[in-house]
């Protein structure tokens, strides 16, 4: 899932977008508010995070103008700006939600996994076939066996979970699991997919993965 955090300091940037890659996510980071209005119109982000206190337009004023263009985008105020009345403030500008600084880390990354949650799960778990992902622990299993995966490679399944029975083109797999650095060779995906057939089929003659001709890839239950 792709992040954008809207932060000027760059210590705070850092410390998260280091954070939140290690938990899988594709991160891009914008120091001001104009830079964060503009990202966020040019790219399909699952969240985003935003400062309060920014240079040049206000984080409230970017929330703000995100929602006239895009009501569905979760975004979570993490600002010192810590009185009742500042929360209200940024919930009615239009967040989902309002993190206090100094914030832990494990409580954004809880709070991110809120927004995150897909319509109907309760649970953390997203699956087809015999295979299992568990968002919190990052654990992939085949009738319960553990399959080690890389950061990417997870990030990439976790995506296609998501989206289970729906085709997802190389453009959204790119938009959501990479960052701002990708460089658009789309063949990179390929090599993903074709790592993540191999440990989800073992050998197997049936994949989950299904190659939808010139458009992308479908994970559908067998
Ligand atoms: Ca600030």
């Amino acid at each position: 899932m792709r992040i954008l955090i809207v932060e000027d300091e760059k210590g705070i940037g850092k410390f998260l977008r280091d954070g939140l890659k290690e938990e899988g996510f594709a991160v891009d980071i914008a120091l001001d508010g104009n830079s964060g209005l503009e990202l966020s119109r040019q790219n399909e982000y699952d969240i985003i995070l935003l400062d309060w206190m920014l240079p040049g337009i206000s984080g409230i004023e970017v929330c703000r103008n995100i929602r006239k263009v895009n009501t569905a985008v979760p975004i979570i105020f993490l600002t010192a700006k810590d009185t009742v009345s500042d929360t209200i403030f940024g919930l009615e500008a239009g967040a989902n939600d309002y993190i206090r600084k100094p914030f832990a880390f494990e409580e954004l990354l809880a709070r991110i996994r809120v927004q995150l949650r897909t319509e109907n799960a309760e649970t953390t778990l997203l699956s087809v076939g015999d295979i299992e992902l568990d968002i919190n622990t990052h654990i992939v299993r085949k009738n319960n066996i553990e399959i080690p995966f890389t950061q990417k490679e997870f990030a990439l399944l976790e995506f296609l979970l998501r989206n289970k029975n729906k085709v997802c083109t190389r453009t959204r797999i790119i938009e959501h699991v990479w960052d701002i650095h990708f460089d658009a060779d789309t063949s990179v995906i390929d090599v993903y997919i074709n790592a993540l057939r191999k440990k989800l089929t073992a050998g197997e003659e049936k994949g989950y993965i299904q190659t939808v001709r010139g458009v992308g890839y479908i994970v559908r239950e067998p």
